[in-house]
Order: C-alpha cells, then structure tokens, then sequence
C-alpha cells in the first residue's frame, strides 16, 4: 500500500467525522475546516455511531488525563491526520504541557496551512503545540518525537486513532516498545480494527484491499485480548482492551440514549456484529508512580 494511499484514509476520517458532527452526533466547531465542501457522500448510521463511540472516548480519556495532572502533562497524536482534538480541548479550556501531532511531511504542511487559513484554529493555537513529520514506521521515530518534546519526563498520554493498522507489525512493535522507554510515564490510547479471521472481518479486509487500501497490521490482533496483549509485549506494563460494543456502554446513558433518537438503526446485529471488529485499548507504564493505571479503561 503506497503512502499516498495511507494519506487518503486522513480524508475518509475527516469526512466521516464531519458527515456526523452535521447531524449533530458530537459538537466540533472545527471540523469544517478540514473536510472538503466536494464530499457529499451519505454515510451509514452505523458508521457515524462508531465515530461518536470513537470520537467520545478519545476526548473524555484526553479531559480525565490533563484534570488528573492539573495541565503539567503531555499529549502525543501519533498519526494526528486532520483530528481536531487539539482545538476542542483548548476550547473547553483543557490545558496541558504540550500536544504534539506527527503525520507524514505531506499530511503536517497541508493541516499547518489550513491553520494559517482560519481564524478560529489559528487564534487558539498556542505555544503549547508542536507540529511535526515524521513515519512512524522508522527506526528513529520514537526518539525523534521525544526531541520534540521539552519534558518527557511528564506523564504523556499517546493516542493512535486508526492508525497501526496501516504499518507492519514489526514497525508498530518496534514504534511501541521505543516509545515505551522515551515516555517512562505514559498511557496508551489506541483505537484499531481487529479480528480479520471470521468471514466478515475477512470480507471487511477483502472489500478495503479491492479500493488499494490494504491493513497490514490487521492480522497481528485476531482477538481483542491479541491487541492489547501487543502492548505488553512491547514494553507496557498493563494493558486493558475492550472492543467498541463495550466502549459504547462505557458512555453515559442519557448521551446513548440522545443518538440513538439522532437516526433510526434497525440493523442491530450487524452494529453489533461490525463493532466486534473494532477495538479501544489503553496501556501503561508508569515510572513516576503517577497513578496511571487508573485511567485504564
Ligand atoms: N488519527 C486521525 C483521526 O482519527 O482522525 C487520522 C486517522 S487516518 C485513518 C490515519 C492517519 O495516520 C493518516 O493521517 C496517515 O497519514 C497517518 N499515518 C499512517 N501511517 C503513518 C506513518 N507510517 N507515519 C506517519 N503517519 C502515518
């Protein structure tokens, strides 16, 4: 799967988020920013539920990490794409040490430019936020971030949102077990497709291979216990995964209950069915004794 083609899944993501923010799933001022004025495409109930179940727990794990460290903290997007969490976490007036997003060269210099471009993203972008490029899939990815970050030392939070799943295994475990040791205070949060062994994970895979996309780390994590077993045996001290069934009953009732009124889902069995495929995983190590092992999902 070439590079350009990793890049692209950036613009499903943001038109999927965007296509769910309009229909009022979660609230994201930003987001039409980034997401292109020619993607019309309806997308599927289904799908926009799974980005809220995404879209949520990334950002209440993000608001429970920085309140616990009261701001001296560090958040690292790996692969940030056009995610806007940055700007809703200054909006919400969250605060941290630094954010930092890495991306491929093409991905950072075109999201700096759309920054530049916009008033509301530019005025609340601050010193706390660092930009860079990098693949994640090189050797000295970790320590390129970690030279990137003025206080490693800090309790970092890591996030891969839909994204070890585009780099071969060996380099996802090399990626993890470096940052492990660059971040000796720091919580994992990864979201991932899994489970390609049944017939519809592997119609999933087939489907996606047919449009050029392929997921080459798909295969490492038959089960939701394989992935988060990834991160122990990379270095991470504890591990905790659930898959996206489970994550979306960790939200609160009253909000589960706001989107399912949004649209009408009478496919439940294959809701249920395609969030089996798909998995929230936190991992630690915790050096600093700095109670990361409760912000474990
Ligand atoms: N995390 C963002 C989100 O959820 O909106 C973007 C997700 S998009 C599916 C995957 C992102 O990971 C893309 O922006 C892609 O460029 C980035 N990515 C994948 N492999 C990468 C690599 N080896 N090095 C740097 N970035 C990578």
């Amino acid at each position: 799967m070439s590079d350009s083609t990793i890049i692209e899944t950036n613009s499903d993501a943001t038109g999927a988020k965007r296509y769910a923010v309009d229909r009022g799933y979660w609230s994201d001022p930003f987001i039409r920013y980034f997401s292109s004025r020619l993607d019309k495409g309806r997308r599927t109930v289904i799908l926009s539920r799974r980005y809220f179940t995404r879209v949520h727990t990334f950002f209440t794990q993000a608001v429970a990490f920085c309140s616990k460290f009261q701001g001296k903290c560090n958040i690292v997007s790996l692969g940030a794409g056009f995610d806007t969490l940055y700007w809703r976490l200054k909006a919400n007036g969250t605060t941290f040490s630094q954010f930092v997003e890495v991306d491929f060269k093409e991905v950072i210099l075109h999201k700096a430019e759309i920054v530049k471009r916009h008033r509301p993203l530019h005025d609340l972008q601050g010193d706390d936020y660092t930009a860079m490029s990098h693949d994640l899939r090189a050797e000295d990815a970790a320590a390129s971030i970690r030279a990137a970050v003025t206080d490693p030392s800090l309790p970092t939070l890591i996030m891969t949102e839909c994204v070890l799943v585009y780099m071969p295994p060996n380099d996802s475990h090399r990626l993890i077990a470096a940052m492990a040791e660059a971040f000796p205070t720091s919580i994992w949060l990864d979201y991932e497709p899994i489970n390609a062994t049944d017939s519809f994970g592997q119609m999933m895979v087939h489907n996606l291979k047919a449009r050029g996309c392929e997921l080459p780390g798909i295969h490492a994590s038959p089960t939701v216990a394989a992935h988060s077993r990834r991160f122990e045996d990379s270095g991470y001290e504890h591990a905790t995964a659930v898959d996206l069934n489970h994550a979306y009953q960790l939200i609160p009732a009253d909000e589960r209950r706001r989107i399912q009124r949004l649209e009408f889902l009478d496919e439940l069995e294959e809701w249920t069915l395609i969030n089996s495929h798909y998995c929230c995983t936190t991992a630690c190590v915790d050096a600093a004794n700095a109670g990361l092992q409760h912000l474990l999902l």
